[in-house]
């Protein structure tokens, strides 16, 4: 699982993100006023773009480096939950944070509609295929989430079925927390006129154009709708267990640093350790040298 860095070295000393400008996101506190306003999806007084750069790719190769001996332990996993309003950057997410990880040891996943073998099942049973093994990291391009979003909001099932899931998802997620899993839940909050400007450039951009979907105009009508929705997951689904936190995301670079800066808090908090070489391969291997 060892490959070459191609970002900063680790041992370097940490860039803070004070020192460029930015405050650590920190858990949604269930008990708090949570602002899901246009504002919070800006920050100010970050620093230039190069600053937060260097930053970032610092934060990407200990990110490289801890992946390593996450799989070496063995005995945690990592899942990071990365939910949005269209155009809010999951995949710009995942193409640049997650692609400091060896590829090896992660999957992705993304979750769309339920296929109609899927709605047979209750709403967790795609989700759980997916949950990263030990020693792995899992990503997932909206999650179980949008089974109390979209569905609430495009009315695809009676209040009182999408009510009970946020105690499922609860229990769910702490049961993968008993079994070494380490949870980031992230939504990438975009403001309104941000979102406006990435669509508009899908439908300008002959290239982009694939990526608008009509959904994606009906989803926009009913902002105020899916804020209420977002508003009540994160408050009521943001537990110690698997803790939510707003990215500000209307700036692509410190969307990923604070991402990026999300993750590498959590796997730094685990106890990893590399596997001491057992005695009957080091007596094997005695005479090697
Ligand atoms: P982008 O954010 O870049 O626009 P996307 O995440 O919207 O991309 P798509 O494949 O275009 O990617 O959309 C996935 C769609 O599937 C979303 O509209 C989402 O709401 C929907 N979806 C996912 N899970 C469910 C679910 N359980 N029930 C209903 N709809 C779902």
């Amino acid at each position: 699982m060892t490959a070459p860095s191609q970002h900063a070295r680790s041992d370097k000393a940490l860039v803070s993100l004070t020192s460029v400008g930015l405050t650590p996101v920190v858990p949604v506190n269930p008990t708090a006023p949570l602002d899901l306003g246009n504002a919070a999806a800006r920050v100010s007084g970050a620093a230039n773009k190069k600053e937060i750069e260097a930053a970032l790719s610092q934060r990407l190769g200990r990110l490289e480096a801890l992946q390593d001996a996450l799989f070496a332990d063995g005995r945690h996993a990592v899942l990071l939950v990365l939910q949005g309003r269209d155009a809010s950057g999951k995949d710009g997410v995942i193409k640049t944070v997650c692609g400091a990880f060896n590829p090896t040891g992660v999957r992705v996943t993304a979750f769309g509609p339920p296929t109609p073998l899927e709605l047979r099942h209750d709403f967790l049973w795609r989700v759980h295929q997916a949950v990263p093994p030990r020693g792995q990291v899992g990503v997932f391009n909206r999650s179980h989430y949008e089974d109390v979003l979209a569905v609430r909001v495009r009315r695809l099932a009676p209040e009182t079925v999408w009510r009970g899931r946020y105690a499922h998802i609860n229990a769910f997620e702490e049961l993968l927390h008993a079994n070494g899993v380490v949870i980031c839940k992230c939504f990438l909050h975009v403001s309104q006129d941000e979102q406006h400007e990435r669509l508009t450039s899908r439908l300008d951009d002959p290239r982009k154009n694939w990526k608008f979907r009509a959904e994606d105009i009906e989803d926009r009508a009913r902002w105020a709708e899916y804020t209420e929705a977002y508003h009540e997951a994160l408050t009521r689904c943001s537990t110690a267990a698997a803790p939510w936190y707003v990215v500000p995301s209307d700036n692509k670079t410190v969307r990923n640093l604070l991402i990026a800066d999300v993750l590498m808090r959590a796997m730094e908090a685990l106890p990893l350790h590399y596997p001491t070489m057992p005695d009957a391969v080091r007596e094997a291997a005695r005479d090697f040298r």
